[in-house]
């Protein structure tokens, strides 16, 4: 048994993965500032004598004594983490900084939770971890890019020059139980939209494409790159590489839901990657890994969790 700290625990995939951990008779300590988590997704954990919640910004230094630490905390959202991106850019760089400070007085392993964002809008489809990226350094989306394109640069330096034991997981996007109904992601937005009756929000022409990867899928993912070898440090890319557009997105989830929503319109955010699909080869060689679950079935686990949300939540 670990005792095992989750940075961003309390978030959307930081709240799945301290299930599993506490699950496989793990201790868990769960550090979160709330910025996008919630107590709801660990509400359930609170009376388990193997969970410890602790109220931290990861931009301050953080002593705690574990054996081993996922670094998630960061909004992932686009509305999200451009709300405050000076904020943004702190969590994911002043926040590595500190986890790997951490890491290295302890000696202890690190996994990154990076983003397929590293790669920005590309033009190499679909990508691999070779694909050195296109972000733009003064857009609206590069504190969140280029944050966490820092943070793997501080990984692999501390790694190099401190010989840290990290693992660097680049994951493409990740839905299911336990968004925010107000995050923002297509998921969220368009299965609110459809439940709620409300006009369904297309940015641009719905034309542009995304891989969705069901949560379980990405915390079995993750977990297997935590215990893969410490020779394999990475990065590598977790995610469906099942590809749609959003307009096959609308379809599939008016569809499921039976909603008469329609679609509308709006225009397409600055700097938003036309197309986006990861190479798994590496995954599924070094971890054995591929994911499970088809998109409709993982959209139905997810709207039936946003339709109690809503009853609840009366949004
Ligand atoms: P989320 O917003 O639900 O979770 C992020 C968590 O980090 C929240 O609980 C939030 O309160 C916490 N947090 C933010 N800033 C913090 C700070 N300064 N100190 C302490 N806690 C802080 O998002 P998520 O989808 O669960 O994403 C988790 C991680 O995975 C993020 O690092 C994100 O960049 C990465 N990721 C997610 C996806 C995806 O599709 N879900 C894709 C690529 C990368
Ligand atoms: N740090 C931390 N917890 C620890 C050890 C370090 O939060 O247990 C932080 C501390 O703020 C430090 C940062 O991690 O500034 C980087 O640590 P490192 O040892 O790499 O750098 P140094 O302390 O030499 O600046
Ligand atoms: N999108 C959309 N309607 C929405 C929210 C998002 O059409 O209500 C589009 C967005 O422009 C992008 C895609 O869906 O092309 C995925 O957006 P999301 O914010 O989920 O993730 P990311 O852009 O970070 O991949």
């Amino acid at each position: 048994m670990k005792r095992i700290l989750v940075t961003g625990g309390a978030g959307f995939l930081g709240s799945h993965l301290c299930d599993l951990l506490l699950a496989e008779g793990n201790e868990v300590l769960c550090v979160d500032n709330f910025f996008t988590g919630r107590r709801k997704n660990i509400h359930h954990l609170l009376d388990s004598k193997n969970f410890e919640f602790l109220r931290h910004d990861v931009t301050m230094p953080l002593y705690v004594e574990v054996d081993e630490i996922y670094n998630l905390a960061c909004p992932a959202s686009p509305i999200h983490y451009q709300f405050d991106p000076v904020q943004t850019t702190k969590t994911s760089v002043l926040g590595a900084i500190n986890m790997l400070g951490l890491a290295k007085r302890l000696k202890i392993k690190i996994l990154q939770a990076s983003t397929s964002e590293v790669y920005g809008d590309p033009e190499v489809h679909p990508q691999p971890e070779s694909y050195k990226g296109s972000v733009s350094v003064t857009g609206p989306r590069a504190c969140y890019d280029e944050g966490k394109r820092c943070a793997e640069t501080l990984f692999f330096d501390y790694h190099r020059q401190h010989k840290l034991n990290i693992k660097v997981m680049r994951i493409f996007n990740t839905y299911g139980p336990r968004m925010h109904p107000s995050d923002g992601r297509v998921v969220s937005n368009f299965i609110v939209q459809a439940l709620k009756g409300e006009d369904i929000t297309i940015f641009g022409d719905g034309k542009q494409t995304r891989s969705f990867c069901y949560v379980s899928d990405l915390i079995a993912g993750m977990h297997k790159l935590m215990n893969s070898p410490s020779s394999f440090i990475g990065p590598v890319n977790i995610g469906n590489p099942v590809e749609f557009t959003m307009l096959e997105l609308a379809e599939n989830v008016l569809e499921l839901t039976g909603s008469k929503s329609k679609l509308k319109f709006l225009p397409l955010p600055q700097d938003d990657p036309m197309q986006r699909k990861p190479v798994i080869d590496l995954a599924k060689k070094e971890l054995g890994w591929e994911p499970r679950m088809q998109l409709r079935e993982g959209l139905k686990e997810t709207i039936a969790y946003f339709e109690e949300v809503l009853q609840e939540e009366h949004v």
